[in-house]
């Protein structure tokens, strides 16, 4: 198995997933596993937003909370995958313990399970 490239794959998605994470969160200070998304009165926008776009801001806050949720289970998952390099067990189901194909990973380096019993 070519652990060399998909770690290197699954690094890059990292630094990415992380950048992106940035843009609409930031990492609790208390759990710097943890990410919140910003709210409103700290992104800055550089002018004093009127009533409207207050009200747009509710959602824009609901929109960044639900991408925030999606980039952090990504993340994670990634994470994941790279501790499973480092363990030596990378590249397994970890539903039955067989390799993952290979056109899986290079799809979905961050896989848990063979294609058999993928949950995602
Ligand atoms: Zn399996």
């Amino acid at each position: 198995m070519e652990i060399k490239f998909y770690k290197e794959k699954l690094e890059e998605e990292l630094k990415l997933l992380e950048k992106e994470l940035k843009t609409v969160g930031r990492k609790n200070p208390d759990n710097p596993a943890d990410w919140e998304a910003i709210a409103d009165n700290q992104m800055n926008k550089g002018h004093n937003p009127d009533r409207d776009e207050i009200s747009d801001n509710i959602t824009e806050y609901e929109t960044r909370s639900a991408i925030l949720k999606d980039l952090e289970i990504r993340f994670n998952n990634v994470k994941d995958a790279l501790t499973r390099i480092d363990a030596g067990k990378y590249g397994f189901c970890a539903t039955c313990g067989k390799e993952i194909e290979k056109e899986r990973l290079r799809a979905n380096p961050a896989a848990r399970n063979c294609i058999e019993h993928r949950t995602n």
